[in-house]
Protein backbone atom coordinates (compact mmCIF):
# COMPACT_ATOMS: atom_id res chain seq x y z
CA UNK A 1 0.00 0.00 0.00
CA UNK A 2 1.57 3.49 -0.58
CA UNK A 3 1.01 6.95 0.50
CA UNK A 4 -1.66 7.87 -2.45
CA UNK A 5 -3.87 5.17 -1.54
CA UNK A 6 -3.86 5.80 1.93
CA UNK A 7 -5.07 9.03 1.69
CA UNK A 8 -7.84 8.36 -1.12
CA UNK A 9 -11.26 9.16 0.14
CA UNK A 10 -13.24 5.82 0.51
CA UNK A 11 -16.19 5.10 -1.44
CA UNK A 12 -18.41 6.86 1.35
CA UNK A 13 -17.60 10.03 0.97
CA UNK A 14 -16.50 9.44 -3.14
CA UNK A 15 -20.37 9.10 -3.21
CA UNK A 16 -20.60 12.14 -0.91
CA UNK A 17 -18.33 13.95 -2.94
CA UNK A 18 -19.87 13.58 -6.37
CA UNK A 19 -23.62 14.42 -5.06
CA UNK A 20 -22.65 17.40 -3.81
CA UNK A 21 -20.77 18.15 -6.85
CA UNK A 22 -24.05 17.16 -8.89
CA UNK A 23 -25.91 19.60 -6.44
CA UNK A 24 -23.57 22.66 -7.24
CA UNK A 25 -23.97 21.74 -11.05
CA UNK A 26 -27.42 22.28 -10.73
CA UNK A 27 -28.15 24.98 -8.31
CA UNK A 28 -24.66 26.84 -8.47
CA UNK A 29 -24.15 25.88 -12.47
CA UNK A 30 -27.85 26.14 -13.83
CA UNK A 31 -29.65 28.01 -11.31
CA UNK A 32 -32.11 25.67 -12.69
CA UNK A 33 -35.55 27.11 -12.18
CA UNK A 34 -38.70 24.85 -11.87
CA UNK A 35 -40.56 23.81 -14.93
CA UNK A 36 -37.41 23.91 -17.17
CA UNK A 37 -35.69 21.71 -19.15
CA UNK A 38 -32.62 20.38 -18.97
CA UNK A 39 -30.07 19.48 -22.20
CA UNK A 40 -27.08 17.21 -20.50
CA UNK A 41 -24.39 15.68 -22.70
CA UNK A 42 -21.91 13.52 -20.94
CA UNK A 43 -18.60 10.97 -21.58
CA UNK A 44 -19.95 7.18 -21.08
CA UNK A 45 -17.94 6.80 -18.20
CA UNK A 46 -19.70 9.64 -16.51
CA UNK A 47 -22.75 7.51 -16.03
CA UNK A 48 -22.61 7.72 -12.14
CA UNK A 49 -22.51 11.87 -12.11
CA UNK A 50 -25.04 11.60 -14.76
CA UNK A 51 -27.48 10.34 -12.29
CA UNK A 52 -26.70 11.97 -9.39
CA UNK A 53 -27.05 15.04 -11.65
CA UNK A 54 -30.25 13.88 -12.98
CA UNK A 55 -31.88 13.04 -9.66
CA UNK A 56 -30.94 17.01 -8.12
CA UNK A 57 -32.61 18.65 -11.40
CA UNK A 58 -35.58 17.06 -10.80
CA UNK A 59 -35.71 17.60 -6.89
CA UNK A 60 -35.10 21.27 -8.53
CA UNK A 61 -38.22 21.23 -10.01
CA UNK A 62 -37.12 20.08 -13.84
CA UNK A 63 -39.47 19.10 -16.16
CA UNK A 64 -37.39 16.62 -17.89
CA UNK A 65 -33.68 15.47 -18.32
CA UNK A 66 -32.48 14.63 -21.61
CA UNK A 67 -29.41 13.01 -21.72
CA UNK A 68 -26.82 12.77 -25.15
CA UNK A 69 -23.85 9.72 -23.85
CA UNK A 70 -20.93 9.97 -25.93
CA UNK A 71 -18.39 7.24 -26.88
CA UNK A 72 -14.50 7.69 -27.60
CA UNK A 73 -14.28 4.35 -28.75
CA UNK A 74 -16.92 4.99 -31.21
CA UNK A 75 -15.92 7.86 -31.98
CA UNK A 76 -11.77 6.29 -32.84
CA UNK A 77 -14.26 4.11 -35.30
CA UNK A 78 -15.01 7.11 -37.55
CA UNK A 79 -11.32 7.57 -38.23
CA UNK A 80 -10.57 3.64 -38.60
CA UNK A 81 -13.00 2.66 -40.80
CA UNK A 82 -14.97 5.63 -41.84
CA UNK A 83 -15.17 7.29 -45.50
CA UNK A 84 -13.27 10.05 -47.08
CA UNK A 85 -16.63 12.45 -47.14
CA UNK A 86 -17.62 11.41 -43.34
CA UNK A 87 -15.20 13.84 -42.27
CA UNK A 88 -17.23 17.02 -43.74
CA UNK A 89 -20.20 15.33 -42.05
CA UNK A 90 -21.84 16.66 -38.54
CA UNK A 91 -25.02 15.76 -36.89
CA UNK A 92 -26.66 18.43 -38.20
CA UNK A 93 -30.05 17.21 -36.59
CA UNK A 94 -28.63 16.99 -33.09
CA UNK A 95 -27.44 20.55 -33.29
CA UNK A 96 -30.45 22.25 -34.83
CA UNK A 97 -32.38 20.28 -32.19
CA UNK A 98 -30.04 21.57 -28.63
CA UNK A 99 -30.70 25.23 -30.15
CA UNK A 100 -34.50 24.78 -30.46
CA UNK A 101 -34.74 23.21 -27.10
CA UNK A 102 -32.52 26.63 -26.07
CA UNK A 103 -34.55 28.65 -27.92
CA UNK A 104 -37.73 27.15 -26.13
CA UNK A 105 -35.98 27.68 -22.52
CA UNK A 106 -34.01 24.66 -21.97
CA UNK A 107 -30.50 25.20 -19.91
CA UNK A 108 -27.96 23.40 -21.01
CA UNK A 109 -25.20 21.04 -18.85
CA UNK A 110 -22.10 20.19 -20.38
CA UNK A 111 -20.21 17.16 -18.67
CA UNK A 112 -16.78 16.95 -19.90
CA UNK A 113 -13.85 14.56 -19.34
CA UNK A 114 -12.58 13.66 -22.44
CA UNK A 115 -9.05 11.60 -23.33
CA UNK A 116 -6.91 14.64 -24.28
CA UNK A 117 -5.05 12.37 -26.70
CA UNK A 118 -7.69 10.25 -28.19
CA UNK A 119 -7.17 11.90 -31.63
CA UNK A 120 -3.58 12.46 -31.65
CA UNK A 121 -2.19 9.68 -33.61
CA UNK A 122 -5.25 10.47 -36.22
CA UNK A 123 -4.48 13.00 -39.50
CA UNK A 124 -4.31 16.26 -38.49
CA UNK A 125 -6.07 17.23 -42.05
CA UNK A 126 -9.39 14.40 -40.84
CA UNK A 127 -9.49 15.88 -37.62
CA UNK A 128 -9.53 19.71 -38.50
CA UNK A 129 -12.44 18.63 -41.43
CA UNK A 130 -14.42 16.65 -38.70
CA UNK A 131 -13.76 19.59 -36.07
CA UNK A 132 -14.28 22.49 -39.02
CA UNK A 133 -17.80 20.50 -40.04
CA UNK A 134 -18.87 20.01 -36.45
CA UNK A 135 -18.51 23.96 -35.59
CA UNK A 136 -20.54 24.92 -38.74
CA UNK A 137 -23.27 23.17 -37.19
CA UNK A 138 -23.40 23.32 -34.06
CA UNK A 139 -22.81 27.51 -34.77
CA UNK A 140 -26.58 28.30 -33.76
CA UNK A 141 -26.47 26.89 -30.58
CA UNK A 142 -23.09 27.87 -29.64
CA UNK A 143 -24.97 31.35 -30.46
CA UNK A 144 -27.24 30.97 -28.15
CA UNK A 145 -24.75 29.76 -25.53
CA UNK A 146 -22.24 32.11 -25.91
CA UNK A 147 -24.88 35.12 -25.96
CA UNK A 148 -26.31 33.51 -22.76
CA UNK A 149 -29.50 33.21 -24.30
CA UNK A 150 -30.56 30.31 -21.62
CA UNK A 151 -28.56 29.37 -18.56
CA UNK A 152 -25.71 26.64 -18.88
CA UNK A 153 -22.78 25.12 -17.11
CA UNK A 154 -19.71 22.93 -17.91
CA UNK A 155 -18.76 20.47 -15.56
CA UNK A 156 -15.93 17.53 -15.33
CA UNK A 157 -15.86 13.72 -14.52
CA UNK A 158 -12.64 11.90 -13.83
CA UNK A 159 -13.08 9.12 -16.67
CA UNK A 160 -10.33 6.37 -17.07
CA UNK A 161 -8.83 7.99 -19.86
CA UNK A 162 -8.57 11.50 -18.97
CA UNK A 163 -6.79 10.11 -15.74
CA UNK A 164 -4.29 8.34 -17.33
CA UNK A 165 -3.19 11.37 -19.19
CA UNK A 166 -2.97 13.40 -16.30
CA UNK A 167 -1.09 10.83 -13.75
CA UNK A 168 0.69 8.27 -16.29
CA UNK A 169 2.68 6.91 -13.65
CA UNK A 170 -0.11 5.35 -11.56
CA UNK A 171 -2.17 2.40 -12.04
CA UNK A 172 -5.74 3.67 -13.12
CA UNK A 173 -7.82 3.40 -10.49
CA UNK A 174 -5.56 5.88 -8.58
CA UNK A 175 -5.47 8.22 -11.35
CA UNK A 176 -8.64 8.43 -11.36
CA UNK A 177 -9.35 8.75 -7.50
CA UNK A 178 -6.82 11.32 -7.73
CA UNK A 179 -8.33 13.26 -10.62
CA UNK A 180 -11.72 12.93 -8.60
CA UNK A 181 -9.84 14.49 -5.87
CA UNK A 182 -8.55 17.60 -7.62
CA UNK A 183 -11.98 18.09 -9.17
CA UNK A 184 -13.56 18.12 -5.58
CA UNK A 185 -11.08 20.32 -4.76
CA UNK A 186 -11.19 22.93 -7.72
CA UNK A 187 -14.74 22.79 -7.69
CA UNK A 188 -15.21 23.66 -4.23
CA UNK A 189 -17.16 20.77 -3.19
CA UNK A 190 -14.93 19.31 -0.55
CA UNK A 191 -15.69 22.39 1.52
CA UNK A 192 -18.22 22.15 4.42
CA UNK A 193 -20.64 24.23 2.81
CA UNK A 194 -20.15 24.11 -1.02
CA UNK A 195 -23.04 26.70 -1.36
CA UNK A 196 -21.73 28.82 0.59
CA UNK A 197 -18.61 28.46 -0.53
CA UNK A 198 -19.10 29.79 -3.85
CA UNK A 199 -21.48 32.88 -3.34
CA UNK A 200 -18.47 33.72 -1.41
CA UNK A 201 -15.90 33.27 -4.74
CA UNK A 202 -18.53 34.74 -6.89
CA UNK A 203 -18.60 37.75 -4.78
CA UNK A 204 -14.58 37.78 -4.53
CA UNK A 205 -14.84 37.73 -8.42
CA UNK A 206 -17.88 40.21 -8.71
CA UNK A 207 -15.55 42.79 -6.44
CA UNK A 208 -12.92 42.45 -9.20
CA UNK A 209 -14.84 43.07 -12.62
CA UNK A 210 -16.29 46.26 -10.97
CA UNK A 211 -13.36 47.66 -10.01
CA UNK A 212 -11.82 46.82 -13.97
CA UNK A 213 -15.22 48.04 -15.13
CA UNK A 214 -14.78 51.16 -13.15
CA UNK A 215 -11.34 51.90 -14.70
CA UNK A 216 -12.56 50.93 -17.97
CA UNK A 217 -8.70 50.58 -19.46
CA UNK A 218 -8.14 51.21 -22.98
CA UNK A 219 -5.65 48.15 -23.05
CA UNK A 220 -3.88 45.43 -20.91
CA UNK A 221 0.50 45.65 -20.80
CA UNK A 222 1.68 42.09 -20.16
CA UNK A 223 5.31 41.38 -19.52
CA UNK A 224 7.86 38.46 -18.54
CA UNK A 225 9.90 35.95 -20.20
CA UNK A 226 9.35 35.89 -23.86
CA UNK A 227 6.58 37.69 -23.40
CA UNK A 228 5.89 41.99 -24.33
CA UNK A 229 2.13 42.30 -25.49
CA UNK A 230 -0.37 45.11 -25.07
CA UNK A 231 -3.81 43.71 -25.56
CA UNK A 232 -6.41 46.71 -26.89
CA UNK A 233 -9.52 45.88 -25.20
CA UNK A 234 -12.60 46.76 -27.32
CA UNK A 235 -14.34 49.96 -27.35
CA UNK A 236 -17.12 49.58 -24.06
CA UNK A 237 -15.90 46.12 -23.22
CA UNK A 238 -17.03 44.62 -19.79
CA UNK A 239 -15.41 42.59 -17.75
CA UNK A 240 -17.03 39.08 -16.41
CA UNK A 241 -16.29 36.78 -13.60
CA UNK A 242 -18.05 34.22 -11.61
CA UNK A 243 -22.14 33.75 -12.07
CA UNK A 244 -23.35 35.17 -15.15
CA UNK A 245 -26.94 36.44 -15.44
CA UNK A 246 -28.77 34.55 -18.33
CA UNK A 247 -30.77 36.45 -20.79
CA UNK A 248 -33.87 34.02 -19.33
CA UNK A 249 -32.80 36.25 -15.96
CA UNK A 250 -31.55 33.05 -14.28
CA UNK A 251 -28.44 33.30 -12.46
CA UNK A 252 -25.25 30.47 -13.76
CA UNK A 253 -21.95 29.78 -13.30
CA UNK A 254 -20.99 28.75 -16.60
CA UNK A 255 -17.87 27.13 -15.93
CA UNK A 256 -17.18 24.77 -12.86
CA UNK A 257 -14.32 25.67 -11.68
CA UNK A 258 -13.62 28.86 -12.45
CA UNK A 259 -11.36 31.74 -11.46
CA UNK A 260 -11.06 33.97 -14.02
CA UNK A 261 -12.13 37.56 -14.85
CA UNK A 262 -12.10 38.19 -18.72
CA UNK A 263 -13.50 40.41 -21.43
CA UNK A 264 -13.00 41.27 -25.14
CA UNK A 265 -9.77 42.52 -26.85
CA UNK A 266 -10.11 44.60 -29.87
CA UNK A 267 -9.80 42.47 -32.77
CA UNK A 268 -7.10 45.22 -34.45
CA UNK A 269 -5.48 46.72 -31.40
CA UNK A 270 -3.12 43.77 -30.26
CA UNK A 271 0.23 44.25 -30.89
CA UNK A 272 3.94 42.41 -29.82
CA UNK A 273 4.67 38.78 -29.07
CA UNK A 274 3.37 36.64 -26.17
CA UNK A 275 4.77 33.24 -25.11
CA UNK A 276 2.76 30.43 -23.78
CA UNK A 277 3.00 29.26 -19.94
CA UNK A 278 1.12 26.12 -19.84
CA UNK A 279 0.68 23.22 -22.90
CA UNK A 280 -1.98 23.76 -24.98
CA UNK A 281 -4.17 20.53 -24.96
CA UNK A 282 -6.26 20.71 -28.00
CA UNK A 283 -8.13 17.63 -30.23
CA UNK A 284 -5.30 15.42 -28.23
CA UNK A 285 -2.29 17.08 -29.87
CA UNK A 286 -0.19 18.94 -26.90
CA UNK A 287 0.88 21.85 -28.21
CA UNK A 288 4.00 23.21 -26.03
CA UNK A 289 5.72 26.65 -26.27
CA UNK A 290 3.81 28.16 -28.11
CA UNK A 291 5.86 31.73 -29.66
CA UNK A 292 3.46 34.53 -31.73
CA UNK A 293 3.62 37.63 -33.01
CA UNK A 294 0.97 39.97 -33.30
CA UNK A 295 0.67 43.12 -35.33
CA UNK A 296 -2.44 45.19 -35.84
CA UNK A 297 -4.74 42.08 -33.93
CA UNK A 298 -3.77 39.57 -36.38
CA UNK A 299 -1.17 37.10 -36.15
CA UNK A 300 1.64 37.33 -38.24
CA UNK A 301 4.11 34.39 -37.30
CA UNK A 302 4.01 31.28 -34.85
CA UNK A 303 5.56 28.44 -33.99
CA UNK A 304 5.51 26.06 -31.47
CA UNK A 305 7.85 23.16 -29.45
CA UNK A 306 5.80 20.63 -30.29
CA UNK A 307 2.25 20.59 -32.13
CA UNK A 308 3.61 23.57 -34.64
CA UNK A 309 1.55 21.73 -37.73
CA UNK A 310 -1.55 22.05 -35.38
CA UNK A 311 -1.34 25.41 -34.43
CA UNK A 312 -0.91 26.59 -38.03
CA UNK A 313 -3.92 24.56 -39.44
CA UNK A 314 -6.26 25.97 -36.16
CA UNK A 315 -4.48 29.58 -37.24
CA UNK A 316 -6.03 29.34 -40.89
CA UNK A 317 -9.04 27.76 -39.94
CA UNK A 318 -10.65 31.26 -41.09
CA UNK A 319 -9.98 35.08 -40.78
CA UNK A 320 -11.02 35.27 -37.22
CA UNK A 321 -8.53 32.46 -35.88
CA UNK A 322 -5.43 34.85 -35.79
CA UNK A 323 -7.44 37.38 -33.40
CA UNK A 324 -8.08 37.34 -30.18
CA UNK A 325 -11.67 36.82 -28.91
CA UNK A 326 -10.78 36.79 -24.87
CA UNK A 327 -8.28 38.31 -22.78
CA UNK A 328 -8.54 36.82 -18.85
CA UNK A 329 -7.00 37.27 -15.86
CA UNK A 330 -6.33 34.60 -13.46
CA UNK A 331 -3.83 35.31 -9.54
CA UNK A 332 -0.98 32.39 -10.06
CA UNK A 333 -2.21 31.71 -6.53
CA UNK A 334 -5.58 30.44 -8.02
CA UNK A 335 -6.34 27.02 -6.64
CA UNK A 336 -5.95 25.26 -9.57
CA UNK A 337 -2.27 26.67 -10.12
CA UNK A 338 -1.23 25.72 -7.20
CA UNK A 339 -2.17 22.22 -7.75
CA UNK A 340 0.69 22.07 -9.74
CA UNK A 341 -1.42 19.58 -11.91
CA UNK A 342 -1.64 19.90 -15.47
CA UNK A 343 -4.79 18.79 -16.42
CA UNK A 344 -4.55 18.50 -20.48
CA UNK A 345 -8.16 20.62 -20.11
CA UNK A 346 -8.82 23.61 -21.23
CA UNK A 347 -12.06 24.00 -18.15
CA UNK A 348 -9.13 23.87 -15.31
CA UNK A 349 -5.81 24.94 -17.29
CA UNK A 350 -7.08 28.08 -18.29
CA UNK A 351 -7.83 28.72 -14.48
CA UNK A 352 -4.74 28.21 -13.79
CA UNK A 353 -3.43 31.26 -15.54
CA UNK A 354 -4.03 34.42 -17.37
CA UNK A 355 -4.80 33.74 -20.78
CA UNK A 356 -6.02 34.77 -23.78
CA UNK A 357 -7.99 32.95 -26.80
CA UNK A 358 -8.34 32.53 -30.32
CA UNK A 359 -11.01 33.35 -32.14
CA UNK A 360 -14.71 33.61 -30.93
CA UNK A 361 -15.58 36.63 -28.58
CA UNK A 362 -17.94 36.82 -26.02
CA UNK A 363 -21.08 39.28 -27.15
CA UNK A 364 -21.62 39.08 -22.57
CA UNK A 365 -18.16 40.66 -22.33
CA UNK A 366 -19.42 43.97 -24.62
CA UNK A 367 -21.66 46.21 -23.04
CA UNK A 368 -25.18 45.49 -23.89
CA UNK A 369 -23.59 43.58 -26.74
CA UNK A 370 -26.45 40.80 -26.02
CA UNK A 371 -28.55 43.36 -28.05
CA UNK A 372 -26.09 44.02 -30.98
CA UNK A 373 -25.87 43.17 -34.40
CA UNK A 374 -23.20 40.83 -35.61
CA UNK A 375 -22.22 44.50 -37.21
CA UNK A 376 -22.13 46.62 -34.14
CA UNK A 377 -20.28 43.97 -32.40
CA UNK A 378 -17.80 44.09 -34.99
CA UNK A 379 -17.59 47.60 -35.43
CA UNK A 380 -16.76 47.43 -31.00
CA UNK A 381 -13.85 45.81 -32.39
CA UNK A 382 -15.14 41.69 -31.27
CA UNK A 383 -13.82 39.43 -33.28
CA UNK A 384 -16.22 36.61 -35.30
CA UNK A 385 -14.91 33.00 -35.70
CA UNK A 386 -15.55 29.54 -35.66
CA UNK A 387 -13.00 28.74 -33.45
CA UNK A 388 -12.46 29.89 -29.40
CA UNK A 389 -9.01 27.98 -27.89
CA UNK A 390 -7.47 29.33 -24.52
CA UNK A 391 -4.20 29.61 -23.67
CA UNK A 392 -2.08 30.26 -20.98
CA UNK A 393 0.63 33.43 -20.57
CA UNK A 394 0.46 33.70 -17.21
CA UNK A 395 3.03 32.68 -14.70
CA UNK A 396 4.89 33.71 -11.50
CA UNK A 397 7.16 36.04 -13.44
CA UNK A 398 4.52 37.87 -15.71
CA UNK A 399 3.71 41.67 -14.67
CA UNK A 400 0.59 42.72 -16.26
CA UNK A 401 -0.78 46.99 -16.37
CA UNK A 402 -3.83 48.38 -16.97
CA UNK A 403 -3.28 51.38 -20.00
CA UNK A 404 -5.80 54.25 -19.50
CA UNK A 405 -7.57 56.50 -22.20
CA UNK A 406 -4.10 58.99 -22.11
CA UNK A 407 -1.58 55.83 -21.81
CA UNK A 408 -0.78 55.93 -18.00
CA UNK A 409 0.06 52.63 -17.29
CA UNK A 410 -1.33 51.05 -13.50
CA UNK A 411 0.21 48.23 -12.33
CA UNK A 412 -2.32 45.27 -11.86
CA UNK A 413 -0.48 42.10 -11.35
CA UNK A 414 3.18 41.53 -10.03
CA UNK A 415 4.86 38.26 -10.16
CA UNK A 416 1.39 36.74 -11.26
CA UNK A 417 -0.54 38.34 -8.28
CA UNK A 418 -3.28 41.18 -8.22
CA UNK A 419 -1.20 44.45 -7.07
CA UNK A 420 -4.24 45.38 -5.33
CA UNK A 421 -6.26 42.71 -2.84
ZN1 LIG B 1 -11.17 32.25 -20.23
ZN1 LIG C 1 -12.13 31.18 -23.29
Amino acid sequence: MNEQIRNLPDAQSHAMLLDRLAEVAVRVGLGLKPGQEVVLTAPLDAVPLVRRITEHAYEAGASLVTTFFSDEEAMLMRYRYGHDESFDTAAAWLYEGMAAAYRNGAARLAIVGEDPSLLAKEDPEKVSRANRARSKAYMPALNLIAGFDTNWSIVSAATPAWAKVVFPDDPEDVAVAKLWQAIFAASRVDTPDPIAAWEAHNANLQARTRMLNDKSYAALHFRGPGTDLRVGLADGHEWNGGSTTAKNGLVCNANIPTEEVFTTPHKNRVDGHVTSTKPLSYNGTLIQDIQVRFEGGRIVESKARTGEAVLNKVLDTDEGARRLGEVALVPYSSPISQSGVLFFNTLFDENASSHIALGQAYSKCIRDGGGMSEDELAARGSNRSLIHIDWMIGSDQVDVDGITADGQAEPLMRSGEWVTK
